[in-house]
């Protein structure tokens, strides 16, 4: 008699987080401190966000334009109003969604860009419901132009959106492990701090994220975890809810 062929199942690793926001600086997408795009670095991020969408995790990322200039900056260097510049901040994160968006797609990852300011022949307007049926759909959404409102950074919409979505954890890629007393690539004796309330970071005025976006996270019990995403397998771990960077809690 022929021998029952046993078919083995393999099972999902239990992920401690179902739905994150990732937000991205636009220096993440770039080399370090250059200007513009950097494919190569595109396409490891890309990498990284479908290591954990494998996992049946929903993923909104927030991108970042600092890669190609932030609002303030560039006002005071070519003499422009200050609002002007934050929008002009504002279309270059635009420009680092669809790369990503295109990076994600060639590895097979169904994604939508959703922007805060309507830009109807490149992407989709942010809409609240719809960007959460993306994500139910296994669709990563990826969300450009911040708030659409000038006098804020990325750092808040993640925060923001994540409120709104109902996201488990905002995940804040850094190109240092986690959060550090100090700038480590500057102060030698800068300490490594794994673990942090809201409260310490806002006291201590840590450079983790903008503070209006850590008091919105405190305030809608958002955990945090910054770490750095160039490391490969690491947004793997802090889905897994492995040690990995800095966990800011309440
Ligand atoms: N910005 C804005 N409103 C927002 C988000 C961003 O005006 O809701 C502008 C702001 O000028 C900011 C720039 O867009 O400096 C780029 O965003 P951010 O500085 O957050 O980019 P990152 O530092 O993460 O690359």
């Amino acid at each position: 008699m022929a021998k029952k062929k046993t078919t083995k199942r393999r099972t999902r690793p239990q992920c401690k987080f179902r739905r994150v926001i990732l937000k991205i600086s636009g220096e993440g997408l770039g080399r370090p401190g250059g200007f513009g795009i950097d494919g190569e670095a595109v396409r490891r991020i890309a990498g990284e966000v479908v290591s954990v969408t494998e996992l049946g995790v929903q993923v909104g990322v927030v991108v970042g334009g600092g890669n190609f200039l932030r609002g303030a900056t560039v006002a005071s260097k070519i003499n422009i109003k200050e609002s002007t510049g934050h929008y002009m901040g504002m279309l270059a994160t635009v420009i680092n969604a669809l790369a990503l968006q295109d990076a994600l797609e060639e590895v097979g990852q169904a994604t939508r860009v959703q922007s805060s300011i309507t830009i109807q022949r490149a992407c989709e307007s942010y809409i609240h419901r719809r960007c959460i049926r993306h994500m139910e759909k296994g669709r990563v959404v990826i969300l450009a132009a911040g708030t659409g409102r000038p006098f804020v950074t990325t750092d808040t919409a993640a925060a923001l959106v994540a409120a709104e979505i109902g996201a488990d954890v905002v995940f804040k890629a850094t190109n240092v492990d986690g959060v550090y007393t100090a700038d480590p690539k500057k102060d030698k004796r800068a300490e490594f701090l794994p673990e942090l309330t809201y409260n310490d970071v806002i006291d201590q005025r840590l450079k983790v994220m903008d503070m209006s976006a850590v008091d919105m996270c405190e305030r809608n019990g958002v955990p945090i975890v910054v770490f750095d995403l160039a490391k490969s397998g690491n947004m793997r771990k802090a889905v897994l809810g492995r040690k990995v960077g800095t966990r800011i809690h309440g």
